[in-house]
């Protein structure tokens, strides 16, 4: 199906995308346009103008910024997955970028387009709440910072106000490491997830210091779990301790039954995917 009539504008700078955004209601952002294009053609989503944000300068980048990374709004999943400082400092997050959608998508849609839109089953979503992230949003009042355990509201909302664009996501380096596994919807791992965790923990002597956990696709958001991450502080980190924290998983979630599953199977997952993420985790 054609989606209905639109304008559409490249805007070169973010001050004149923001610009766009505040002085027409009906305008969206168009990054890789992998969410947003099949939701116009469907025609759940008609914006009466298109903001392409793929021309302005400078938001391609990973960059390494001493206590922290930074991955810019045009940054596709594939470069995410691939670069050597996601991988070191934030490996949840190169593995949920590794386990989005197809190669085409991979290749097209951003890690920042994937946060915005906010599905309730996507990927990098959950990865980037375990590592603490802090999302950086530019609106016409200038610039301000979310913590990504806030920035997920509802279904395919996020925190954004509709004139602001997310810039950057920024990724505090630390801690002792961090995975992300999932259940995918048709049986595998490259899928919006039925269930999926990811897990960050700091072990710097034997013992759990600090940890979270935050779960995909069970519920009507991503979220943080604290239980999890609270279960694990003080213990040692095994299996005992891992299997006993997971079972914390659900703690908190509204969940929400799907055609993927009943509200019991993903409370299950959830504890299984809790576990193997932590597990992975503390082996990393
Ligand atoms: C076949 C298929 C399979 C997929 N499988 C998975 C999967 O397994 N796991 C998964 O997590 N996702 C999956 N996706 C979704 C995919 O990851 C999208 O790329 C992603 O959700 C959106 O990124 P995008 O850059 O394409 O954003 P777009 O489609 O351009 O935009 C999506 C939404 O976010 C807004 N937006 C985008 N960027 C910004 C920004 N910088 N600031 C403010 N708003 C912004 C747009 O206005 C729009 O509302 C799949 C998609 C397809 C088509």
């Amino acid at each position: 199906m054609y989606p209905r009539k639109f304008d559409y504008t490249a805007p070169q700078t973010i001050a004149d995308a923001v610009a766009v955004l505040a002085a027409d209601e009906g305008a969206k952002v168009m990054a890789g346009g992998m969410s947003l294009l099949p939701l116009m053609k469907m025609r759940l989503l008609s914006p009466a103008t298109i903001v392409d944000i793929g021309r302005i300068d400078g938001l391609d980048r990973i960059e390494d910024r001493g206590d922290h990374i930074a991955i810019g709004a045009l940054v596709r999943h594939a470069e995410t997955a691939a670069s050597d400082l996601v991988r070191v400092h934030a490996p949840a997050l190169a593995q949920a970028a590794s386990l989005t959608g197809d190669v085409q998508v991979r290749n097209k849609g951003t890690t920042c387009g994937s946060l915005a839109h906010a599905d309730i089953a996507a990927d990098q979503t959950a990865a980037v709440i375990a590592l603490g992230a802090t999302m950086v949003a530019n609106g016409p009042g200038g610039t301000r910072e979310i913590a990504a355990a806030d920035f997920f509201v509802d279904t395919l909302t996020s925190a954004l106000a509709p004139d602001e664009i997310l810039t950057e996501v920024r990724i505090p380096k630390g801690g002792s490491g961090s995975a992300y596994d999932k259940l995918g919807r048709r049986g595998g791992r490259s899928d919006y997830a039925v269930a999926g965790a990811a897990a960050w923990v700091d072990k710097p002597n034997g013992t759990i210091t600090a940890a979270r956990v935050a779960v995909t696709g069970i519920g009507t958001k991503p979220m943080l779990v604290d239980a999890v991450g609270a279960a694990l502080v003080g213990t040692d980190g095994s299996p005992e301790a891992i299997a006993a924290a997971a079972e914390h998983a659900t703690e908190g979630v509204t969940l929400l039954e799907d055609l993927y599953g009943s509200e019991e199977y993903k409370a299950h997952l959830a504890k299984v995917y809790a576990a193997r993420a932590l597990t992975a985790a503390l082996g990393d």
